[in-house]
């Protein structure tokens, strides 16, 4: 029954045309940034996805540092966010003096619980990061709602939520990261859609779009200067250099026209999971995923919640054992010694439990559906021991 042959946790996956994209970059003569392919890209997510201004970025945190810069947040302004998040969700907004304000995760899922927002908000609170955990969108109307209340920008951590949507009360079906003010995207090896490294912001407000530009091409107005706007280019703002090379676009684009076939193979991987791991909840030993009814599912992971740490352990244990590859993820970022040298202990139980508990399982495009099977067995296994 047990195979020799090693199942990674995630494996890029190529389309085909990467390469012949890279050398066409390359023989074109215009490999640095801004070039045909990265304007493709950026085309493409303006019309698919009916987000504002696009402009490609070297990756999702370097999206998130021109979205802190964008908003102007001073030292000691306040910028809510779970904690259950990657690090550059927080460090973006640290960089430029921020206090960051964490909330827990809901009950039902990673995402952080909107209930709880607007107790946290304050005379100095500048803005909210609502993170699209796996891929799931927040409840955005509560999100946009407190932020036309309290004045407030939403950058949306958008990092695993490409292609995924959002149904608010008015009925229409939104793009993730056309909703916020600002939307953070990453193209890294281990997202659906990739560049190695890579990412993106949407600019979705139109008072940010022009000074977006000038960030992103190292405080310069050279954009401006190369459509014919102004006659010189010149030092106007603050800046540095987010934009990625041509090569990276070109990778990017093979991708992008591929996106439909990468979604659609990703979701009956997740479906696979979902239907062959199903039977084991009534052994209430672990959670499957929820998908709330506002939010589509876009298969960026597959998770369980185990209901004890020692559960997941073992269980992570006994695959590895067998040459299966499941990894847990987030450490609460207010546990972390960075922040709890600065702030103290905080007790967020939720974020704590998905820190302990929840644990991800090989994804990828060309995964073998055996190995789902192989995963059930060994979870049904560990279940009899503990
Ligand atoms: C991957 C990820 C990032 C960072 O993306 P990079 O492109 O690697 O910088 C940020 N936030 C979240 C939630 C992520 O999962």
């Amino acid at each position: 029954m047990k195979k020799n042959t090693k199942t990674p946790f995630n494996k890029p996956y190529l389309t085909g045309n990467e390469l012949e994209y890279m050398k066409q970059a390359i023989e074109g003569g215009k490999i640095s940034g801004g070039g045909s392919f990265t304007k493709k890209c950026q085309n493409f997510f303006e019309d698919q996805y009916n987000f504002g201004k696009c402009l490609l970025t070297t990756s999702c945190t370097d999206a998130l540092e021109m979205a802190a810069i964008l908003i102007d947040i001073q030292p000691g302004d306040e910028v809510i966010m779970p904690s259950y998040t990657f690090v550059s969700t927080a460090n973006a907004f640290v960089l430029r003096g921020a206090k960051i304000i964490f909330v827990d995760s809901r009950e039902d899922h990673p995402g952080m619980d909107e209930s709880l927002i607007e107790t946290l908000i304050s005379p100095r609170t500048k803005a909210i990061v609502p993170v699209h955990y796996a891929g799931v969108a927040c409840n955005m109307d509560i999100i946009m709602n407190l932020a036309l209340q309290y004045n407030l920008v939403v950058v949306e951590d958008a990092a695993h939520a490409i292609d995924s949507f959002y149904t608010g009360k008015d009925g229409v079906k939104k793009a993730l990261g056309s909703i916020g003010h600002l939307a953070a995207f990453s193209f890294h090896e281990t997202k659906n859609v990739i560049s190695g490294e890579g990412g993106m912001l949407a600019i979705n407000d139109p008072r940010f779009m022009e000074r977006a530009e000038i960030i992103w091409e190292k405080g310069t107005n050279r954009s401006a200067f190369f459509r014919g706007e102004v006659d010189k280019y010149n030092w106007v703002d603050i800046g540095s250099s987010f934009l990625p090379s041509e090569l990276t676009a070109a990778f990017l684009w093979a991708q992008l026209e591929n996106i439909d076939k990468i979604q659609s193979r990703r979701l009956h991987i997740w479906h696979s999971y979902y239907d062959i791991l199903k039977i084991d909840v009534e052994k209430k030993y672990f959670k499957l995923p929820v998908i709330p009814d506002f939010a589509t599912n876009n298969a960026h992971m597959f998770y369980l919640v185990f209901n004890e740490p020692v559960q997941r352990d073992l269980v992570i244990e006994r695959l590895k054992s067998e040459g299966i590859l499941a990894v847990f993820h987030y450490q609460g970022l207010h546990e972390s010694p960075f922040y709890k040298d600065k702030c103290g202990k905080m007790v967020l139980n939720n974020s704590e439990k998905y820190t302990d508990c929840l644990l991800r399982l090989p994804f990828f495009y060309e995964l073998n559906f055996e190995v789902i099977d192989q995963i059930r067995e060994t979870i049904d296994e560990t279940a009899k021991i503990l």
